[in-house]
């Protein structure tokens, strides 16, 4: 992973980069992305169909497998192998009023947005310390984590603890020189932001506070995730990046 500042160009040559949720939106941008930047890509998904779309795309491996299940996270992080960079990206989104919310919605939410990363990453960080690689951790992660959303208790709980997993991971694991930063987009029109958000009785106040005028792109969020990831962040550590317009300012 090279920073070439004559060039400018990130360069992640002979780095394996670990992105789960890779079959659509975000994440697939991100694969799309890192590939583009010369990274050989695992891409982890559940739908079969979309890994062998991306593999049309992109020359990368993919593994399937629903990380909301404790064994098949561990079988995949085994199976994934060398990682050097890994995003942990795959989530979904349960809307439910606070007072509505399921004990099962919550407990689902929480196994795939925050357990999972938990495990990928306690996996993945074990085997960079053994090889001695200085790896890079991001998890994403949502302004939802900040701002408090009606029917989003468990997301945005989800998310939250995904922001603190990240900066105790990035406190312990900072001396073996392996960096962990979350970064938290505003809404992104995938699938999962069109069911939150299309509605523009509920969009458009959003959007209204956003100084730049827009929702984000799914390359905007996959950019900022490369930067991250790469030696031109070589000081970022235990962040909780914004990527929200400028929302946070408002
Ligand atoms: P999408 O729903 O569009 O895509 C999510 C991807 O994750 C899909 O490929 C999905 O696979 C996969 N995934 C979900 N659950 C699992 C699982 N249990 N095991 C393996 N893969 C799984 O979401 P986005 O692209 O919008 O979101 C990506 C990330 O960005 C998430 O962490 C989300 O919380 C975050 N984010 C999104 C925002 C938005 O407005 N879209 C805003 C802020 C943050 P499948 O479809 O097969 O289930």
């Amino acid at each position: 992973m090279k920073f070439d500042l004559s060039t400018q160009q990130i360069d992640f040559k002979n780095r394996r980069a670990l992105v789960t949720g890779a079959g659509k939106g975000i994440g697939r941008e991100i694969a799309v992305m890192l590939r583009r930047f010369n990274a050989q890509v695992v891409a982890v998904s559940r739908t079969q169909s979309d890994l062998k779309a991306l593999q049309e795309e992109i020359d990368c491996e993919t593994i399937v497998a629903d990380l909301g299940d404790t064994a098949e996270a561990r079988q995949m992080a085994e199976q994934a192998g060398e990682v050097d960079l890994l995003v942990n990206n795959a989530a979904i989104a349960i809307l439910e009023p606070f007072l509505e919310t399921k004990v099962d919605s919550w407990d689902t939410t929480m196994a795939i947005n925050l357990r999972a990363a938990f495990i990928v990453s306690q996996a993945v960080a074990k085997r960079m310390i053994e090889r001695g690689v200085a790896g890079s951790i991001v998890n994403v992660s949502s302004m939802s984590s900040f701002q408090a959303l009606p029917d989003h208790a468990a997301y945005a709980a989800s998310k939250a603890g995904l922001d603190q997993l990240s900066k105790v991971m990035a406190v312990e694991l900072g001396r073996f020189g392996i960096r962990v930063n979350s970064i938290n987009p505003t809404v992104v029109m995938t699938e999962m932001g069109k069911r939150a958000w299309s509605d523009p009785v509920k969009g458009g106040p959003m959007l209204a506070r956003i100084p730049l005028g827009r929702f984000a792109e799914c390359e905007d969020i996959a950019s900022v995730v490369c930067f991250v990831l790469s030696d031109a962040a070589a000081m970022l550590n235990g962040l909780a990046l914004r990527v929200d317009g400028g929302f946070w300012a408002t």
